[in-house]
């Protein structure tokens, strides 16, 4: 066990832990941050971030998290390349293990994001790598004069779909409704791109493929018939989901597995202190980003989440 008690453990490395990381350090605290195996978040799976303020000509997403990592450094932030595997938050200390080590922290920051959300299908999961993707800007590459799909009607399917024409010759977006999720201009993008076509209403039920992805089994929903479509790469962009598995039993989560903050129970009348927003269940225990956030999901509000957790740490540990 590391015999240091830290102030302040953050999890999790995208935009709204290293925002917190930067607050933090700045304020002295010196804190640990976790940023797992495979850190920067979902921004290091984008190409162009074209939303993001400051940068008026767009930034590639994995820049971008290099210039958060720096920024947090530079002040003092000590970050650990690793998964945390357990916490305690059943007494304090609060207790992280990583490195099957243990770490003990006065308050922690919770922002360690979502995941993937896969279609579910057992050839799906064998297939990844193999034609199955999550990530165009990774991967897109590799399906040069290639025929794909992307499933999905959100701004990340629009997004892969531009992505892959870059690439493959067609690119079919395949959802399941007939209004898109999406925002408008990048619905606009994607239906005057000549390689892209849609398929709506419809889902894909199979992928099909030995040791490689041949193609998939499209039902229409509205008449319930079924088409095999051969194609060489199918692109999963349905969304994603909090990655909290670790947390079940220590903080409160909802029924769709996303931290759930307990603010509501510390609000007084005014921003005296106990007025945590970002606590969780748990007092001490704060939380940030996509882990808690199935609302708005872009990287300013969890950038934004990240510094108003870590005020409130601060604001805790003078407590
Ligand atoms: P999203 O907005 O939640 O969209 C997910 C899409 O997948 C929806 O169209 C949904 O269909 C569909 N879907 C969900 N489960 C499905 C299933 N089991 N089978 C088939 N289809 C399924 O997710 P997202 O596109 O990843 O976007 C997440 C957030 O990031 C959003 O706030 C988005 O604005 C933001 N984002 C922004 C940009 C950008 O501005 N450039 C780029 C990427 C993402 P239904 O519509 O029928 O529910």
């Amino acid at each position: 066990m590391a015999n240091e008690i830290r102030n302040a453990v953050i999890i999790g490395s995208g935009p709204a832990g290293l925002t917190a990381a930067l607050y933090l350090s700045r304020a002295n605290l010196a804190p640990l941050l976790f940023a797992g195996s495979k850190w920067g978040g979902q921004l290091m799976l984008t190409t162009d971030v074209e939303n993001y303020p400051g940068f008026p000509k767009g930034i590639l997403g994995p820049d971008l998290m290099k210039l958060f990592r720096e920024q947090a450094e530079r002040f003092g932030t000590e970050i650990v390349n690793s998964d945390v595997t357990s916490v305690g938050f059943g007494g304090r200390p609060f207790k992280i293990t990583a490195n099957n080590q243990i770490y003990q922290a006065k308050s922690v920051i919770i922002a360690n994001g979502a995941e993937t959300r896969w279609l579910g299908f057992a050839n799906e999961q064998k297939l990844i790598g193999r034609g199955v993707s999550s990530c165009a800007p990774c991967d897109a590459f590799f399906f040069k004069d290639k025929k794909v799909i992307v499933v999905g009607g959100g701004d990340s399917a629009m997004e892969e779909a531009l992505t892959l024409t870059k690439f493959a010759t067609s690119v079919a977006i395949v959802h399941r409704r007939e209004e898109f999720r999406a925002s408008k201009i990048m619905v606009d993008r994607a239906s005057v791109n000549k390689k892209i076509s849609f398929i709506l209403n419809s889902e894909v039920v199979d992928v099909l493929g030995k040791d490689r992805v041949e193609g998939v089994k499209i039902k229409n929903i509205k008449d319930n018939s079924q088409k095999e479509m051969p194609l060489d790469g199918i692109f999963v962009a349905i969304g994603h989901i909090p990655v909290t598995d670790i947390y079940r039993g220590e903080v409160e989560l909802d029924d769709k597995g996303y931290v759930r903050r307990k603010a509501q129970i510390y609000v007084g009348e005014t921003d005296a202190p106990g007025n945590y927003k970002m606590m969780t269940s748990v007092k001490g225990v704060f939380v940030a980003g996509d882990v808690h956030d199935h609302h708005y999901r872009q990287a300013i509000t969890a950038a934004g989440y990240g510094c108003m957790a870590a005020l409130e740490v601060e604001k805790w540990l003078e407590q």
